[in-house]
């Protein structure tokens, strides 16, 4: 049986690892390289703590206050386009106290496979992604976050997620290579770090090695559908049959599926970041920095990289320099030793989180076309999530029973 899968991030990858392993066929067509995306130059964080989604009341204040402010973390550039106002609608309308409680078991439970899996593919000879299980810090240093932080103890505990308080002496022995200016941090010692450009580099190369089909440089520009089934999709240069379609092109799913009668409100939630590699700037620990909302990861042993940012804008907007100041001047506010030069905009990269509305992934086989699975709308966390996502999507396309309850992940939810 083939399976065509249209995306090769993350998302698309692991689901060829699963379907492969399953005995399918497998092809994977992007309209890239599929060397630059949003699965290569992100934070690599493996991240159970990250049961809260980004649709929160909190985020929708904060926001507004930030609107005007170009070195802010979270930006959404006002627009009239139809698809930025449908998503705006429904993310208003999910950021509620009972969304964000409704989601913690859903993100947990998907996190906690995925993270078991990663630990599985660490044992796969041929695939090496530095997986690093040492836990992540989240510094803060507002009394307010401080608050807050302990509020996310309690949750994290309530839900059998490690997480404990970290005063500033505690942290600074746990981190002695650079003064820090913070009041102090929660630490998850069940989160993990990856470094995704190598995590994609030997998967690609890993299947390639099993028998999977890559075809790169190839947009799928519609489907070839007749009664309730999909009988292949048409590319920039030709067209492809397959038994099933795998929908997984990250924030571009939402004009695919539309061509489904299918409404998915995403947008591209652009971040950026730098990496440098034997720098002088050291952290032991993936961090993330509470007021900021910057991630410092370190990787793959002398490389480090800042990232961060969400900027809610149209696809094709120029990046933002800006941006990237405000990412590294805010590191400084933490580390005072770190005076980090802003690289020329050539080294930057920056990539399009397929940001659902609310915040929960869509993963599910299309009511309307059954031979079609979509696996879309990880927002933040489509590394973390990845590798469960993908052993889901395998399970679908076999029609076997899921690995966890995927309910809330529906993908109609908002059709
Ligand atoms: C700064 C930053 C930091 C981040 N840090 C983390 C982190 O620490 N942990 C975490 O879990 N997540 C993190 N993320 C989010 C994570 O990177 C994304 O959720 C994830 O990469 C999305 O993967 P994907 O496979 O869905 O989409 P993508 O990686 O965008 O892949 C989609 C693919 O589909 C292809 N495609 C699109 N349209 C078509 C078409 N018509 N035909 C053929 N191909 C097509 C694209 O070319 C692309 O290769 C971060 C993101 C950013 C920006």
């Amino acid at each position: 049986m083939e399976v065509i899968i249209i995306g090769g991030g993350i998302i698309g990858l692991s689901s060829a690892f699963y379907l492969q392993q399953a005995g399918y066929a497998v092809t994977v067509i992007d309209r890239t390289d599929m060397q630059q995306g949003c699965s290569f130059g992100n934070a690599g964080y493996i991240c159970p703590s990250h049961f809260v989604p980004l649709a929160t009341p909190g985020i929708v204040r904060q926001g507004l206050k930030w609107m005007m402010d170009p070195k802010s973390p979270f930006y959404i550039k006002p627009s009239l386009n139809s698809s930025m106002i449908r998503w705006g609608w429904q993310f208003m309308k999910s950021a509620t106290k009972s969304h964000v409680e409704r989601s913690a078991v859903p993100l947990r439970d998907i996190a906690l496979l995925s993270k078991h899996l990663y630990e599985e593919w660490n044992r796969v000879p041929g695939l090496d992604f530095s997986y690093d299980p040492k836990g992540m810090l989240e510094l803060f240093n507002t009394e307010e976050n401080a608050h807050h932080a302990e509020h996310t103890i309690k949750d994290a505990l309530a839900l059998g997620i490690e997480a404990r308080m970290i005063d500033a002496q505690t942290l600074q022995q746990m981190e002695p290579d650079t003064p820090i200016k913070a009041l102090g941090a929660i630490y998850f010692p069940g989160d993990a770090q990856l470094y995704p450009n190598q995590l994609m580099q030997s998967l690609m190369q890993y299947l390639r090695q099993q028998g999977v089909r890559f075809v790169g440089n190839q947009e799928v520009t519609s489907f070839i559908t007749e009664g309730n089934k999909v009988q292949g999709i048409k590319t920039t240069t030709g067209f492809h049959t397959a038994d099933h379609i795998v929908l997984a092109a990250g924030v571009w799913s939402r004009d695919l599926a539309r061509q489904l009668q299918l409404n998915i409100p995403m947008v591209g939630g652009r971040g950026y970041s730098v990496t440098f590699e034997d720098a002088p700037y050291k952290v032991r620990h993936s961090v993330i920095l509470s007021e900021a909302r910057v991630a410092i990861s370190p990787m793959n042993g002398n490389k480090i990289r800042f990232g961060g940012t969400m900027e809610i804008t149209g696809l094709n907007a120029p990046p933002r320099m800006q941006r990237v100041e405000g990412i590294l001047a805010s590191v400084k506010r933490y580390f005072p030793a770190y005076d980090i030069p802003v690289p020329a905009p050539e080294k930057v990269w920056y990539g399009y989180r397929p940001c659902s509305a609310d915040g929960l992934p869509h993963i599910g086989n299309l009511e309307r076309y059954p031979n079609v699975t979509v696996a879309t709308g990880h927002s933040m966390l489509g590394i973390s999530l990845g590798a469960a996502t993908g052993k889901l999507v395998s399970e679908l396309v076999a029609r076997m029973p899921a690995s966890m309850d995927i309910t809330p992940f529906k993908v109609e939810r908002f059709s």
